[in-house]
């Protein structure tokens, strides 16, 4: 996308939000570095690893989550230059995968000449601000759903909605709602009983198989240890929870 496109969604963007414009200015900014300052990605070559320019069209979610992480952090501790500044390098990221790479370079670049002449639709933004969920899970959910359209008008409806949903859902509010901290709550301390079950577990696992018991019983034991030592549903919340600032190891 041209950087006249990327510009205008975060103008867009910080008028309806009512940004400051210094922070009009970060978001801006941050919006067109990726293709000043690239970001590194490794390939593979050979039996090595070469460093490359990471991916504009299709980057990795990795990639752009770990800015939105940055920029959340940053937000929560009031530090909102920085904030918007890592913000805008997400979003880059997604109005680019918003822009289908076609075949052959020169329909691509007319395809985003044609984006260039468009502004980015009020509904889009409102509709990005009202959808938009203040957790990571969303913000995950969104980047994923972005696909490569060939219509010019929409890559700029999908990449200004998208780019609006993830701005609202990073700077939303600061503290968790009531239903997220006593989950989290009730989350942390079943956490710290676990190490006793999962032992308890695998301790009757070890037992059966030695009393010559049928060994899926074993194995089921042993299952049911390593169920509960991942526990991906508290890792989920602690998840959620850190959007806020919440830290299970610094209570
Ligand atoms: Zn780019």
């Amino acid at each position: 996308m041209k950087w006249k496109s990327h510009i205008s969604i975060a103008k867009a963007i910080a008028l309806e939000m009512g940004l400051p414009e210094e922070l009009e200015r970060g978001l801006c900014n941050g919006s067109v570095e990726p293709d000043r300052r690239p970001d590194a990605a490794f390939r593979e070559q050979g039996r090595g690893l070469r460093i490359v320019r990471a991916p504009h069209h299709d980057p990795p979610a990795g990639t752009i989550m770990a800015y939105l992480w940055r920029a959340r952090k940053a937000y929560l501790i009031g530090n909102d230059y920085w904030a918007v500044k890592n913000l805008g390098r997400a979003l880059h990221y997604v109005q680019d995968k918003s822009v289908s790479p076609g075949r052959g370079f020169r329909r691509h670049d007319a395809r985003e000449e044609y984006v260039a002449d468009l502004t980015p639709p009020r509904e889009a933004v409102v509709a990005g601000i009202e959808v938009a969920e203040c957790s990571p899970r969303f913000v995950r959910r969104c980047i994923a759903e972005v696909r490569p359209e060939k219509r010019p008008d929409e890559i700029m409806f999908q990449a200004t909605l998208y780019s609006a949903a993830i701005t609202a859902s990073v700077l939303g509010p600061p503290d968790p709602e009531d239903v997220l901290l006593d989950r989290y709550r009730r989350a942390v301390k079943a956490h710290r009983l676990r190490p006793a079950l999962g032992g308890a577990a695998a301790a009757a696992s070890v037992t059966a198989a030695f009393a010559g018991l049928h060994p899926g019983v074993a194995a089921a034991g042993g299952l049911a240890a390593a169920v509960i030592i991942a526990d991906p549903a508290y890792r989920r919340v602690c998840r959620e929870a850190e959007w806020f600032g919440l830290d299970a190891h610094r209570p």
